[in-house]
């Protein structure tokens, strides 16, 4: 394996998976629902199968697909031409990963949002460019927010781009206007190229709304936008996933694209279609029963001893260890499954800089409520 690439030998969500498995144990780890997507959208895939959609599609994407993404970017004003605009990938991580391949040279920097999704870091690697970590802060009321002064000071002349994810995982932070519009002040001064991962965006909880970067002014022509409908419409195996920008980037992005995958998910193209044009009404209650369950996971893990975190979105919480007599999530973590039959996943792991981080862990509650209740009365063992 070159150098590059030894640190990202295996991820943390296939160790904790590989763990929960080995000893039964419930799963909070890795972040996928234990239920289906909306009837109508299976059916609709079932359908595409069974009438001969089964060779490889256009190089970008069904047309009927992108036609439903430009129109359902529009409900935040954006307004994105589908022939030229718009990119369907193989899931965000391919748009991730495309983007960065046909965007950043070897040697430029990409800073990153910490802790960050550890795709980033391995697609940052892979374009040959190095990254540049600005953590999240707590602020007076315990939410985890964008350090303004810290994001300012990591810029250099070398940064070529930042990657925003908003709703992030793992905080379960939403960024507010104005963290965003911190942001997109800095893009526009030294001139950079802003990669956002808004998967999340419709899993945003508390009448918080999810604004895209790329809607403040000055951004939409620098924005690649990158999205996708596993978290949207619980069918995060079928990797269907989207990059949204102007003609020119998105071009680029293809070029990378069309040499990765070519191209992917023929019969899911059609159905996630469907399910953006005729099922949101079908999301938003997902979204409301996410919000019940993260309440059932949050007063379940206070119960046990833990101090939870704020989550204002995503499928995740995080919840401090140190309260039950632990220093390191990580240990706990890796101890859980065989002690005690739950698996989570370590903060720390996202972050260059564990030290700081090693007291959160992160769970999952995109989960059946008697799956979130068998778990808290095995951590009440702790
Ligand atoms: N970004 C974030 C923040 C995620 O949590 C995930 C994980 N599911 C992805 C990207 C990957 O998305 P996909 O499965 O569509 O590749
Ligand atoms: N995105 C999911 C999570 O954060 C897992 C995706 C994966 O297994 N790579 O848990």
């Amino acid at each position: 394996l070159v150098p590059r690439l030894q640190p990202f030998t295996s991820t943390i969500f296939a160790e904790m998976t590989a763990l929960a498995v080995q000893h039964d144990a419930v799963n909070l780890g890795q972040g996928f629902p234990d239920t289906d997507g909306p009837l109508s959208m299976l059916e609709a895939a079932r359908s595409a199968i069974s009438s001969g959609v089964n060779q490889y599609p256009p190089g970008p994407g069904m047309p009927v697909l992108r036609i439903a993404v430009a129109a359902h970017r529009s409900r935040y004003g954006l307004s994105y031409d589908p022939d030229s605009e718009i990119l369907v990938t193989v899931g965000a991580t391919e748009a991730i990963a495309a983007s960065l391949l046909a965007l950043v040279e070897a040697g430029d920097e990409v800073i990153l949002i910490e802790p960050y999704y550890d795709s980033y870091a391995a697609s940052v690697a892979m374009a040959g460019a190095s990254r540049v970590t600005v953590g999240l802060r707590e602020d007076s009321s315990g939410r985890l927010a964008l350090d303004v002064d810290a994001l300012r000071a990591a810029v250099t002349p070398r940064t070529r781009a930042i990657l925003v994810n908003s709703p992030h995982n793992p905080t379960g932070t939403v960024f507010r206007l104005e963290e965003l519009q911190a942001i997109a002040a800095l893009c526009i001064e030294h001139d950079l190229l802003a990669i956002t991962d808004e998967v999340y965006e419709h899993l945003v909880f508390d009448g918080l709304t999810h604004i895209p970067l790329a809607s403040l002014p000055g951004m939409a022509s620098r924005t690649l936008s990158i999205s996708g409908a596993g978290k949207t419409f619980n069918c995060t195996g079928w990797k269907i996933g989207w990059v949204c920008g102007p003609a020119a980037l998105v071009s680029a992005v293809r070029a990378a694209k069309q040499f990765m995958t070519f191209v992917g998910g023929a019969p899911f193209q059609p159905a996630v279609a469907h399910a953006l044009t005729a099922e949101l009404d079908w999301v938003a209650g997902l979204r409301d029963s996410l919000a019940s369950k993260r309440a059932r996971l949050a007063e379940g893990l206070r119960a046990a001893g833990f101090e939870v975190r704020s989550s204002e979105g995503t499928y995740f919480i995080c919840a401090d260890v140190r309260p039950l007599g632990y220093e390191d999530g990580w240990q706990l973590c890796r101890d859980l499954p065989a002690r005690i039959g739950v698996a989570a996943v370590p903060v720390q792991v996202f972050t260059d800089r564990p030290d700081e981080w090693k007291h959160l862990i992160r769970f999952a509650f995109c989960k059946q409520d008697a799956v979130i209740d068998e778990a808290v009365e095995r951590l009440h063992k702790l």
